[in-house]
């Protein structure tokens, strides 16, 4: 094997969803000689596109085709089913490594803050269930006839959706069949969609919105009280162009005629939770207080309070990075502190040679396409201090991050791995007339990408 040339940039990237596939693809486009791993801690890569995007967003999903084309380039490799912090450190990296880029994202949910939170669920561990994520256990309650869902962004929606919508309905989807199964198990009949300020905020994608009036099973309701926009809420959506065919969308919906379909989603506004009673069997009871708006975007209580007779709550407020071994962290931002991607110690200066980027770096807000503007400029800044810096690694060759993860017995997947296992997914979903079908279960992944 011809040895890698000394002058070659060797760049880690940990975190194989779209922001570390983006940092990738930006890298080995730039005019420099460089070699790419991307760490992975599951056995398949694409991350939240995979395991967050809801399944019936199939159009959404697509985007991986666009990453695999990168993960297939001779400059990269995946090197699934490696655990950051379990499997390999900072100072191990280095080693091998010019430049470490983290890229990590976000999987836990953010808090509410209001008492009996422990009777609720949080939107992500939901999600990571109906998307078949290996590490969260295979079956979920859903026995909740009425359901409250907290927040007014696109996960509460796809929250709402899927657990008003009909397991029949998610069918045509890369479900596995414990998903089908639970979903089927489902008696929920409403869905209480609950956001504290009016519907001039609400952040729903306007697509988003309306896709929720399209399945025959779901009908939606826009409760009238608290539907008022007032001289800040009029400006705002004067200045955003989504909120405002939002507001039109809501506006058209509210207090229409109900039609009867079996299922139905509500949106409530101005109603902001503040407790949640239940015991040992989860939530009995969604506390609200009526808010009315103090002129500046912010909401103050009325006093006025609502208990909502439901058996189960999500909170779908947002999520949240976790800290990193090795690495600062800002606890109440809940990123890794950075300038434009440089990671900064607790003094504030540049940690050599490590990078961010995505949700780690910037906290889990906006969509797939802002993680390549995002990577952009992590990636522009890494270039120019690996063009002063010169190369600091002193193990160079891929082998020897190979020997490295052998000695550990680390049951590398990589991108033929990957291969594999999409292939073995296309073909379930083709004895089913799907276009997949998920493999839910680690040892399952891992099974179905080795060479048999
Ligand atoms: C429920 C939900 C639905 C969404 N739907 C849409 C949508 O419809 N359209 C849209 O454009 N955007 C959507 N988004 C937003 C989109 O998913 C994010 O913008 C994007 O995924 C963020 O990319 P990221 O790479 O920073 O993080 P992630 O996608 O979270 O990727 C991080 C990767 O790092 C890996 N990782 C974590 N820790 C370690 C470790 N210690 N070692 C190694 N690897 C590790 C993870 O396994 C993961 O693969 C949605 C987000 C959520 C939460």
């Amino acid at each position: 094997m011809t040895p890698t040339s000394p002058t070659k940039l060797r760049v880690a990237i940990v975190g194989g969803g779209p922001a570390g596939i983006y940092a990738a693809d930006i890298l080995t486009k730039a005019d420099v000689d460089v070699s790419v791993d991307i760490l992975e801690r599951l056995p398949a890569p694409f991350g939240l596109v995979r395991y967050g995007v809801a399944p019936d967003h199939p159009r959404i999903k697509e985007i991986v085709k666009a990453l695999q084309r990168v993960l297939a380039k001779p400059d990269v490799r995946l090197l699934g089913n490696v655990e950051y912090g379990v499997d390999v450190k900072l100072e191990d990296l280095r080693a091998y490594y010019d430049a470490v880029v983290i890229a990590t994202g976000a999987r836990a949910d953010r808090d509410l803050g209001i008492p009996g939170e422990e009777h609720s669920h949080g939107a992500a561990d939901f999600v990571s269930w109906y998307d078949a994520h290996p590490d969260v256990p295979q079956s979920w309650p859903l026995d909740a006839p009425s359901v409250a869902v907290v927040g007014v962004g696109n996960v509460a929606l796809d929250v709402a959706r899927v657990l008003a919508k009909t397991a029949d309905e998610m069918l045509t989807t890369d479900i596995p069949a414990h998903v089908y199964e639970g979903l089927r198990a489902k008696t929920t009949t409403d869905v209480h969609v609950f956001a504290r300020r009016g519907p001039a905020y609400a952040k729903f994608s306007p697509m988003e919105l309306r896709e929720l009036n399209h399945s025959p099973k779901v009908e939606v309701i826009v409760h009238p009280e608290g539907f008022d926009v007032d001289d800040h809420g009029m400006e705002h959506i004067g200045r955003h162009k989504a909120q405002k065919m939002v507001l039109d969308t809501l506006a058209n919906w509210v207090g229409r005629d109900p039609v009867g379909k079996p299922h139905r989603i509500h949106l409530h506004f101005a109603e902001a939770p503040t407790e949640i009673l239940g015991g040992a069997g989860g939530a009995t009871t969604l506390r609200t207080e009526r808010t009315r708006p103090v002129g500046d975007g912010t909401v103050e209580g009325t006093g006025q309070v609502t208990n909502w007779d439901v058996q189960a709550v999500y909170r779908a407020v947002g999520y949240r990075s976790t800290a990193l071994p090795g690495l600062p962290f800002d606890d109440r931002a809940a990123v890794v502190p950075n300038d434009g991607g440089r990671v900064l110690d607790l003094d504030g200066d540049p940690v050599a040679g490590t990078y961010v980027t995505g949700w780690i770096k910037r906290g889990p807000v906006g969509l797939i396409g802002h993680t390549k503007s995002d990577a952009a400029e992590t990636i522009g800044n890494l270039l120019a201090d690996a063009a002063a810096a010169g190369p600091t690694a002193v193990l160079r060759e891929p082998g020897d991050v190979d020997a490295y993860f052998a000695e550990r017995h680390v049951d590398v997947a990589t991108f033929d791995h990957w291969e594999r296992l999409d292939q073995h997914e296309v073909a379930l979903g083709v004895a089913e007339g799907r276009e997949r079908v998920k493999v839910g279960d680690r040892a399952g992944m891992l099974r179905a990408g080795r060479v048999s």
